[in-house]
């Protein structure tokens, strides 16, 4: 008989993954069974594969402050030691660990990416975190210079007590930037208008982010401590964010573990207070010991077969956010480019242009 007990993981994304790879790792008493209802392997940070194009579903950095996650990643995919055909062309000048892969001859290797990211808007690209920069208010024009510098001013005077997201804004970057950079975006994005958004949450999202740091961070020496929000470099999987989570996935099955694929978690059943089966959507019904879940909250509360209706209720009514990703497939990108510096041996080195 197996002595071992049962931990079922629902979701193969990069939570249930983590949960179930640390697991093996740490323990043997455990059997590991991931329940994935599709047949996609790293949730919403997946790549999709089309012929012979991997295609982020939503452009991923892998940035943390924890060095315990850093050191996990660093076991599945060690940093590249030497540089990429890019970093050639563009002459980037970076900290590659010694030893490490070489990016043009293995896959397994995580790039280390420089941050650049753009806005389009009014048909000109504008730095993000905006910069202040002659080519700032060449793009945006006197007129608006004008109007945004004032604006800046009075709400640095005149501050606003922070009610909601739009205050927050405002008082670090005044009315006429705020309408410019963050208002439509921030509502296209959360579905929700700043008006209405906790301030709290922006404090949260964007660290202290004002135009006062965004100068000073321009002035920092390199290598000096930055806000989160300006991080200017970030690690990312040579074929995409999806490939940490397949070969995690790999590393899980070399374990003894158990991804099943296409296999939906509905019920879950509990006795004395703890986690008894968890019922797939075939009907097999799976006895466990321990459960983990990384399915929305609203689904996981009306799986479990007792709630207490004021749960059940808050559960059904939370709000989620979907979203849709068009990959274009094109021979070759010819986006005139306004900022001559940022093109160099004609590439074009963005990793994100906000629209
Ligand atoms: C556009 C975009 C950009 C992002 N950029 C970044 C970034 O730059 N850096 C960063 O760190 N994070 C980023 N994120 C966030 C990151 O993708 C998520 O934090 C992460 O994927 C969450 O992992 P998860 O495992 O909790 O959930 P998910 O990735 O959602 O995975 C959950 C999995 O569970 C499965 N599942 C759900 N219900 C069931 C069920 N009942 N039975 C069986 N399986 C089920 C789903 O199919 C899915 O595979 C971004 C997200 C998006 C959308």
């Amino acid at each position: 008989m197996d002595a071992k007990k049962t931990a079922v993981i629902v979701g193969a994304g990069p939570a249930g993954l983590t949960a179930a790879f640390e697991l093996l790792k740490r323990s043997g008493a455990w059997r590991v069974i991931v329940l994935e209802e599709t047949q996609e392997i790293g949730g919403i940070a997946r790549t999709a594969v089309h012929g012979k194009c991997r295609i982020d579903i939503g452009g991923h950095r892998f940035f943390s402050k924890s060095q315990e996650v850093n050191r996990l990643w660093a076991e599945l995919m060690p940093l590249q030691g030497k540089p990429a055909w890019d970093d050639i062309r563009l002459a980037r000048n970076k900290d590659f660990a010694e030893g490490g892969p070489d990016p043009e001859k293995e896959d397994r290797v995580m790039l280390l990416r420089d941050r650049v990211s753009r806005i389009f808007y009014l048909r000109h690209f504008f730095d993000y975190p905006i910069a202040l920069k002659l080519q700032t208010f060449l793009n945006m024009g006197l007129w608006r210079t004008w109007c945004a510098g004032w604006s800046y001013l009075r709400a640095a005077i005149f501050k606003r007590e922070e009610k909601s997201l739009e205050d927050f804004y405002i008082n670090r970057f005044g009315k006429v930037l705020y309408a410019m950079f963050f208002e439509d975006y921030t509502e296209k994005l959360w579905g929700v208008h700043p008006s209405k958004i906790s301030p709290e949450w922006g404090a949260q999202r964007v660290k202290g982010l004002s135009l006062i740091k965004a100068v000073l961070n321009v002035l920092k020496p390199k290598g000096a401590k930055r806000e989160t929000s300006l991080i200017e470099s970030f690690l990312y999987p040579k074929k995409g964010p999806g490939q940490l989570w397949e070969i995690m996935a790999d590393e899980i099955r070399a374990r003894g573990g158990e991804i099943r694929m296409g296999t939906q978690a509905v019920r879950l059943e509990t006795k004395d207070g703890a986690i008894a089966s968890v019922t797939a959507a075939s009907g097999e019904r799976i006895p466990c010991d321990a459960l983990f879940s990384s399915m929305p909250i609203r689904d996981l509360v009306a799986a479990f077969d007792k709630v207490p209706a004021p749960v059940a209720e808050v559960a059904s009514a939370l709000p989620y956010r979907d979203f849709i990703t068009v990959g274009l497939l094109v021979d070759r990108l010819a986006i005139r480019n306004q900022t001559p510096i940022r093109t160099l041996n004609n590439i074009v080195p963005d990793t994100w242009i906000y629209i």
